[in-house]
């Protein structure tokens, strides 16, 4: 069992449920050492005499995060207001990099919450999936983009935890999305957080998943309610008894999946139902005769409509045609989560056993074992 800081931990009861942990370990990759460099050669290093003010924001961050070393900090000259932490193994001592355009439009306070923003991705071991390095299709790369998403709440509580005023947070939000420093913006949480109410006709946020972030309004929304749990208080004695956490999660789960988020769970069902339809008429087309009973099964399985159009398509084609359609919707299948992979593996083998069929034994059940990826 590997062993957890303090910091660690901290970041792990902040965690969303839907930003599952990985449980892998975060390797320096190769171009880790040479980025140290050039940021070393090109930018500022923070220290209490070179810049004062974001060397006390830093420090007090890593105080009240219980790291166990204080990061390595440098500024570099960028109008981009941003911040990275590159993502090093948690046991060396960490990097922050401060584009120039984040440290002049956010306060001390403000910048202590970019700071533990940045830092808890180290800590909630988000950068061992990201980017995602392989990506087989265009939906996976949505779904690692979902992942991020979610990712960003977690790393918001873990800031909210550390600077604990939800008035600092709101502030970064709103400079964030303006791109204004504070003495122009007027602190309006709720028609800040009304922008993401939808548009009378609209239909979709689909082009919401393409976003590595959720939209600032969406952060703060989902920070306010993770300031009214049980886990907040506790933490920072803060607020009234404080509602469960889990609760609250759901809330959020729930607008996550009103969104663009709803449609990518929408097209996961969309690639199972088709593996699932496939592979149901070809266990039925098995013997090459289609009885009344596997058709009334299949219908069962994935309603009448689907079930009528994947027989009427076997009758004509036969076999082999059948099979070919299961390995051709299998790897489109194998961009699905794990969990949706999983869960058409025992549909598949709950239909055979209820058509009395032996799995393993019939030609569904070798383009399933050959095609299908359930790691
Ligand atoms: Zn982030």
């Amino acid at each position: 069992m590997p062993e957890y800081s303090e910091f660690e931990r901290l970041c792990h009861r902040l965690r969303f449920a839907l930003d599952v942990p990985t449980g892998h370990e975060v390797e320096d990759s190769h171009y880790l050492p040479e980025f140290v460099a050039r940021v070393r050669s090109a930018g500022l290093q923070v220290t209490p005499t070179t810049v004062p003010g974001v060397a006390q924001a830093v420090s007090a961050v890593a105080n009240g995060l219980h790291l166990a070393r204080e990061p390595e900090v440098y500024i570099v000259a960028d109008s981009e207001p941003n911040a990275f932490v590159p993502p090093l193994s948690i046991d060396r001592r960490p990097i922050v990099v401060l584009n120039s355009g984040l440290v002049s439009l956010l306060s001390q306070n403000e910048l202590m919450f970019a700071v533990a923003h940045e830092l808890a991705h180290l800590g909630l071991r988000h950068t061992s999936r990201t980017p995602a390095p392989r990506q087989t299709s265009e939906f996976q790369a949505l779904q690692n983009r979902s992942i991020q998403r979610y990712a960003e709440i977690s790393a918001d509580r873990v800031a909210l935890t550390c600077t604990r005023s939800v008035f600092v947070a709101a502030r970064v939000m709103l400079q964030l999305a303006s791109g204004l420093p504070s003495e122009h913006l007027g602190l309006d949480i709720e028609s800040f957080i009304r922008q993401i109410d939808r548009e009378p006709g609209e239909i979709s946020r689909e082009w919401e998943l393409a976003l590595s972030h959720p939209s600032t309004p969406f952060r703060l929304w989902a920070l306010l309610r993770f300031s009214h749990s049980d886990t907040y208080t506790t933490l920072t004695n803060q607020g009234g008894c404080g509602a469960p956490i889990g609760e609250i999660d759901q809330q959020i789960a729930l607008r996550f999946a009103e969104m663009g988020d709803g449609r990518l769970t929408e097209m996961e069902a969309c690639l199972y139902r088709s593996s699932l339809v496939w592979a149901g008429a070809a266990m039925v087309m098995d013997d090459d005769i289609i009885e009344d009973g596997e058709v009334a099964a299949l219908e069962h399985l994935v309603g009448e409509e689907l079930a009528g159009k994947a027989i009427t398509f076997a009758r004509s084609n036969g076999r082999d045609a059948v099979l070919t359609k299961l390995s051709e919707s299998l790897a489109r299948a194998n961009a699905a989560s794990l969990a949706t992979r999983r869960r058409l593996d025992q549909a598949v083998q709950a239909f055979a056993m209820s058509l009395d069929l032996d799995l393993s034994g019939t030609g569904a059940g070798r383009v399933l074992q050959q095609c299908l990826s359930l790691r």
